[in-house]
């Protein structure tokens, strides 16, 4: 397979497109990135690494950090976690409040805010130095040891988060939040501000193509079937109430971000990164949808 090849021909006809989606200026610092920028990059198992355009450009992962924060917290808790949260689809927008009354307080999956909210506070009441030892997680997965937080980004969220608060009260008041709201918060907003480029973000998503080791030490971050069971969940509900169409316009698991950064993951095979950050109408980025339909459709190659 020639991944350059299909990788050059598929960019070239995405990047001409009219890009229709719109900046994620809810958060206000979003709204400052250049709209203009697009970035591709594969890691394979086989060791071809290919990027094109802004691919070694930094930017706000946001929720794709959720995937993260679900793997350590699995990690450490295995499958009682699932007592917290579970893993359906929730058919709903990434911020919304509306299955959770019904639920009692458990939200449907981790990848939607409400569930991202709980695995902070599984992180913060299992991890000494939560904020640190995320990051010590984050970087000993990557090639890249200069991965952080952007302070002025989780400072941004912050100042609007008045969603996100609501959800992490409402969570509370069923008891399936054990901290402090504001801790938790601080929390989830430092996870979401997590910024690197898409060649990081292919090389730190390729553990979850090799059955949960590091394919630079071999080290186990996850077991077989813990690795295969966050691709099923990115599989169902990485792209919130658009999950259904990715899986069949894509056929990848998947997560996305509305910084505009997507990472899409061809289990044994390859990991890939986009960025473009124009966001279509369900928070998911225009130009990143369009880019990986067109290289599963090129490559032949998808789960399915
Ligand atoms: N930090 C964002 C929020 O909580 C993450 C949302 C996203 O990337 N879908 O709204």
């Amino acid at each position: 397979m020639n991944f350059k090849d299909i990788i050059t021909e598929v960019y070239k006809k995405v990047e001409a497109m009219d890009d229709q989606g719109q900046l994620a200026a809810f958060i206000p610092e979003l709204a400052n990135v250049d709209s203009q920028k697009f970035g591709v990059h594969i890691s394979t198992l086989n060791q071809v690494n290919f990027g094109l355009g802004h691919c070694y450009e930094t930017f706000s992962i946001q929720s794709i950090a959720k995937v993260l924060s679900l793997c350590l917290a699995y990690s450490i808790l295995g499958e009682n976690i699932w007592k917290r949260l579970g893993v359906e689809p929730s058919g709903t927008g990434f911020n919304s409040l509306v299955q959770l009354e019904a639920d009692h307080g458990i939200p449907r999956n981790p990848f939607i805010n409400s569930g991202a909210i709980v695995i902070s506070d599984i992180l913060l009441s299992n991890l000494e130095n939560p904020k640190e030892d995320f990051l010590t997680f984050v970087r000993s997965i990557s090639n890249n040891s200069g991965i952080n937080y952007s302070a002025k980004i989780s400072a941004s969220e912050k100042s609007i988060g008045y969603r996100n608060a609501a959800l992490c009260n409402f969570i509370k008041s069923y008891g399936n939040i054990e901290n402090d709201p504001s801790d938790v918060l601080d929390f989830y907003y430092d996870l979401c501000s997590l910024e690197m480029n898409c060649k990081d973000l292919s090389e730190l998503f390729l553990f979850l193509a090799n059955n949960g080791s590091n394919t630079h030490n071999n080290e186990s971050i996850l077991t077989k079937s813990q690795s295969k069971r966050i691709n099923a969940l990115m599989q169902t509900c990485g792209f919130y109430d658009e999950s259904g169409e990715f899986a069949f316009k894509v056929g990848l698991p998947g997560k996305s971000g509305v910084g505009g950064g997507i990472i899409a993951i061809h289990p044994n095979t390859y990991a890939i990164a986009v960025w473009s950050p124009k966001l279509n109408a369900k928070g998911n980025s225009f130009k990143g949808m369009k880019f990986l339909e067109a290289f599963t459709t090129k490559s032949q190659l998808s789960i399915f």
